[in-house]
């Protein structure tokens, strides 16, 4: 395939009239600036950027979005929010499932995300039991992430306790519940049968140091190294100040510190959150080679805190953005609100600019692509040869980029569009998206709606 994008957002900056080839099964092989238009080139009209990985969704809780925001307790906070998402886990089945994701991952690809790394602990039936095929769940998320044509790294979460100190699980967790060696089969039957499956990745993830113990850790990477050695490793970390308290109590360290310590954390990890780091832990996380999962709009919905963002990119690029509860689904508003958020706390502006790069939204958007890509174990997030063509073709037409310079594209997107601006999304030399609509659009509204209605009755 050759297109020929009007304008294309490459790695040393933008660039004009950009012939872009792939080969068969989607992978950028040449990447020319300044092409001549020859017959057989398909025109891609508008600001081409890659697409963006969302490094953490939950794809269930989509369907409470919205419907958690009362009031109900004297102090409410991410503890009597998760009472109400284990409340909603609780009554799932397998349909509703496939029928949230399809239609919330439809909703990714018309946001400019391209692949979307699925943490996933909703393992069990309604009674706690496996279903008579353990991987029943994992096998629905990715049928509908294929259906919509969304790239996933599926990660099955290990979660083996209900809190700290190894306690039992309580009602709400156990349909989350796996020994090692159940969790370790679970993922060598997903590898068997998926390993060479286009745009589906396998990982794993453990939910939390709430939820594991150190030897068991060790037997899930030793077993995921043997299927992969290069497979990404998950893990929420520090999301909140009574996590880390609790954990200073049972361990005598903070999550990170525990976690930089006792498990070799290096590149194929990436620690979701890492909301609360003192100043040694930001500097050896970003040493480490991790990836730091960002959920600006969930942190900030659940009230978690604010990552030091500063500080770890003066250090480090490697970060990703994630929608996790999915509270909104939207590449600008996760990168909007992890600048913003740095710009209340600190009374300033373009904080997440640097001397190389002027434009906050420039810098935050090609570091979460690149830092994304790499937390999904893909080699995507750059156009560029040897990555995936996952692309995303901005409206030139819209309001936002009217007579803004090329330098500028990124900002008025981020700090200034709206989810318009998106037109046309590509993954692995496929559209998905054209003209702002989905293949499947007429198909996937009454399923989903009809899994809300059930649902959110019986909250
Ligand atoms: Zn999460």
């Amino acid at each position: 395939m050759k297109l020929l994008a009007e304008r294309a957002l490459l790695p040393n900056g933008w660039a004009e009239r950009v012939l872009i080839e792939t080969d068969a099964s989607g992978c950028i092989v040449s990447v020319t600036p300044q092409a001549q238009r020859e017959p057989g080139m398909e025109s891609v009209r508008g600001f081409t950027v890659p697409g963006m990985p969302n490094v953490h969704s939950h794809a269930f809780q989509r369907a409470m979005a919205g419907s958690t925001e009362l009031r109900l307790h004297t102090s409410d906070s991410f503890w009597t929010w998760r009472d109400t998402m284990y409340r909603f886990a609780a009554k799932i089945d397998p349909a509703q499932m496939q029928a949230i994701a399809t239609h919330l991952y439809v909703e990714m690809l018309k946001a400019g995300f391209t692949s979307v790394a699925e943490f996933h602990y909703l393992h069990h039936d309604r009674g706690g039991k496996p279903y008579g095929d353990r991987a029943e769940m994992s096998h629905r998320l990715i049928a509908s992430a294929r259906a919509a044509g969304i790239a996933i790294t599926h990660l099955p979460v290990l979660y083996a306790y209900g809190g700290f100190g190894s306690q039992p699980p309580t009602d709400g967790q156990r349909r989350f519940v796996n020994s090692a060696d159940n969790f370790i089969a679970l993922l060598e039957s997903l590898d068997a049968q998926y390993r060479n499956s286009p745009h589906v990745r396998l990982g794993a993830a453990f939910h939390s140091l709430r939820a594991v113990d150190a030897s068991m850790m060790r037997n899930v990477e030793d077993a995921l190294a043997r299927l992969d050695p290069t497979a990404p490793l998950h893990i929420h970390a520090a999301e909140q100040l009574n996590e880390v308290e609790e954990c200073a109590r049972w361990t005598g360290q903070r999550p990170v510190e525990w976690l930089l310590d006792n498990v070799g954390i290096d590149e194929h990890w990436c620690i979701v959150h890492a909301t609360h780091l003192d100043d040694r832990e930001v500097l050896r996380l970003a040493q480490s080679g991790a990836v730091a999962g960002l959920c600006p709009t969930t942190e900030a919905n659940l009230g978690d805190g604010v990552f030091p963002a500063p500080a770890f990119l003066s250090a480090s690029d490697r970060f990703g953005i994630g929608t996790d509860s999915h509270v909104v689904v939207s590449v600008f508003e996760e990168l909007r609100m992890l600048e913003y958020g740095q710009r209340l706390m600190r009374h300033e502006r373009a904080i997440l600019a640097s001397d190389d790069e002027p434009s906050p939204g420039r810098r935050i958007h090609v570091a979460a692509s690149v830092g994304g890509a790499r937390a999904l174990g893909i080699h995507a997030g750059r156009i560029m040869p040897g990555c995936r063509a996952d692309l995303v073709a901005l409206d030139s037409d819209h309001r936002v980029f009217w007579n803004t310079e090329l330098t500028k594209i990124l900002d008025a997107w981020i700090f200034s569009g709206d989810s318009t601006c998106v037109r046309d999304v590509m993954v692995g030399g496929r559209w998905h998206i054209r003209d702002g609509r989905h293949a499947l659009d007429a198909d996937i509204g009454a399923a989903c709606r009809s899994a809300l209605t059930t649902l959110l009755l019986s909250l």
